[in-house]
């Protein structure tokens, strides 16, 4: 599964349209897919629609959403993947509001890239949690990524070893090209976002890149 993808119907910094994003899934070979736009969460309605309209059957497609994490003084907390949260939460929220609330539902809150690195004057130079990981109660954090390095990679696994976290591989696809470059294989299968939600607390998902670093 791809766990992490933008679609342009929500994200404005995506070029990827929806129907178009599910016959690439199924092309390249993934047997589901995680729609995660930032801040919104699609309904289920809509999501319905689309999967009908798109023609595509035996893809599992799935919601959640990705949200970017500030303290109450406004310092970037990171962005994270949140599932099985039923509402849109948008990107303004601290990571200990948005834990309660998404732990509150029996849902799972994930590092998106907490290693991608970024040129910053200040601050650990990650476009993500960074070493946050080690701080908060998450259940994962993305170990695959298509913008890591040997050392991003190698920062993630550790955190994931560390801190007994599920690591998840995603493309954090914004265009047709990416979708499916990194991805979770999970041992057993997933037919829904409890079934996704659980697999991901009890750690049993592996992180894969078909992309050489
Ligand atoms: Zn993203």
């Amino acid at each position: 599964m791809d766990l992490h993808i933008h679609t342009n119907r929500y994200s404005g910094c995506s070029n990827l349209d929806p129907s178009a994003l599910l016959r690439k899934a199924r092309d390249v070979g993934l047997d589901g897919i995680v729609l995660t736009e930032h801040g919104i969460r699609w309904s289920d309605e809509n999501l319905r629609e689309l999967v009908e309209a798109s023609g595509v059957k035996d893809l599992l497609v799935l919601v959640g959403q990705e949200v970017a994490c500030y303290t109450p003084r406004g310092e970037f907390q990171g962005e994270f993947l949140l599932f099985g949260y039923p509402r849109s939460l948008g990107s303004s929220r601290s990571l200990e509001v948005i834990l309660k609330l998404v732990h509150g539902e029996g849902g799972v809150v994930i590092a998106a890239h907490p290693f991608k690195k970024i040129i910053s004057a200040n601050g650990d130079g990650f476009y993500g949690a960074g070493h946050l990981v080690y701080e908060y109660d998450l259940d994962g954090l993305e170990v695959a990524h298509p913008s890591y390095d040997r050392e991003s990679t190698a920062l993630a696994e550790e955190a994931m070893r560390k801190r007994n976290l599920a690591g998840i591989g995603c493309s954090d696809a914004h265009d047709l090209m990416s979708v499916g470059l990194c991805r979770s294989v999970f041992p057993d299968p997933v037919t829904d976002m409890e079934g996704l939600c659980e697999a991901i607390r009890e750690r049993r998902v592996k992180a894969i890149s078909m992309k050489a670093v």
